[in-house]
């Protein structure tokens, strides 16, 4: 880990500045603020990440602005920042042009829907180019597809738009951190462009967590290759699999191949404080999701 930039200290006088708050990903279905508001009570949430439409569809629902209001007031009681995951199916590295075209619409709606609901950003997966030779083009349409979005988000103040760099395999843009430099020299570092980092899928893409100065060598290298303010999200999630098997299988935290001293670096690790951290892990109801909160809050320094 020598030789890395050391992040730069948060400026900010705010005493909550450096705090993680913790939550989960939070089901949505029946009513935006009628299924999520108390899910996050239940699990004791202090951020939640929803979808805003199918996250294996296309259709772009518009939503419901009773509830809207409901959901944006009641997170603001809660002080609960509000994420929001584009749905599973974007891939603007794809060589087929209509998912590129649906890709693009599905991040413009995703982002109308997060100012709607008053959402901090929204974090999409990183995508592949699917073929070999598809590679050089699919930067290309990440550029031209993303630039838009975040010129347009600057001009209304937000939500930002986090890349979550994926489980590897497939020709992925971004699986390893280190890819995400280039990604985000596609978009100009533009300063509405941030990051999303899953442990589950950092583990799948050969990074090893689970050896001791781990985690901490893995976001020492994500800040080297995005810079120390980009990092807006952590999704912190254990694995069912083995590391470098480009496999997406999330676990409870603790349970899965990853282990809990990893998720104690990532609480501890300078680059991710102020930063929410949030699990997609199996829960029944709320119930899995509460433990995995209480024990990232119990590795909380
Ligand atoms: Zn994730």
């Amino acid at each position: 880990m020598s030789g890395l930039r050391a992040p730069q200290p948060r400026t900010k006088a705010d005493p909550e500045a450096g705090r993680r708050r913790v939550g989960s990903h939070t089901p949505a279905s029946g009513g935006l603020a009628k299924a999520a508001l108390p899910y996050a009570d239940a699990a004791a949430s202090e951020v939640v990440q929803v979808y805003v439409s199918n996250s294996r569809g296309w259709a772009l629902p518009a939503g419901d602005p009773a509830q809207d209001t409901l959901f944006r007031d009641g997170c603001a009681e809660r002080s609960l920042p509000a994420f929001i995951h584009a749905s599973l199916l974007v891939n603007l590295g794809s060589p087929t042009p209509a998912t590129v075209e649906r890709s693009t619409q599905t991040l413009a709606h995703a982002l109308r829907r997060g100012r709607a609901i008053g959402a901090e950003a929204v974090v999409f997966h990183a995508g592949s180019a699917v073929d070999a030779g598809h590679a050089e083009t699919a930067m290309r349409q990440v550029r031209e597809a993303l630039l838009p979005l975040l010129d347009e988000a600057a001009a209304v103040d937000g939500p930002m738009l986090l890349v979550e760099p994926s489980a590897g395999g497939g020709r992925s843009l971004a699986s390893r951190v280190e890819r995400l430099g280039p990604y985000l020299d596609a978009v100009d570092r533009h300063p509405m462009m941030g990051v999303c980092f899953d442990t589950c899928h950092a583990w799948a893409a050969g990074h090893d967590l689970a050896v001791e100065g781990g985690m901490t060598a893995t976001l020492d290298a994500l800040v080297a290759a995005v810079g120390a303010d980009r990092l807006k999200l952590v999704h912190a999630n254990d694995s069912k699999d083995l590391c470098g098997s480009t496999r997406d299988r999330h676990e409870n935290i603790g349970k899965g191949t990853i282990g809990e001293p990893a998720f104690a670096e990532l609480m501890r690790h300078p680059a991710t404080a102020g930063v929410p951290v949030l699990v997609e892990t199996p829960t029944e109801r709320h119930v899995g999701h509460a433990a995995d909160i209480a024990t990232l809050k119990r590795l909380h320094p």
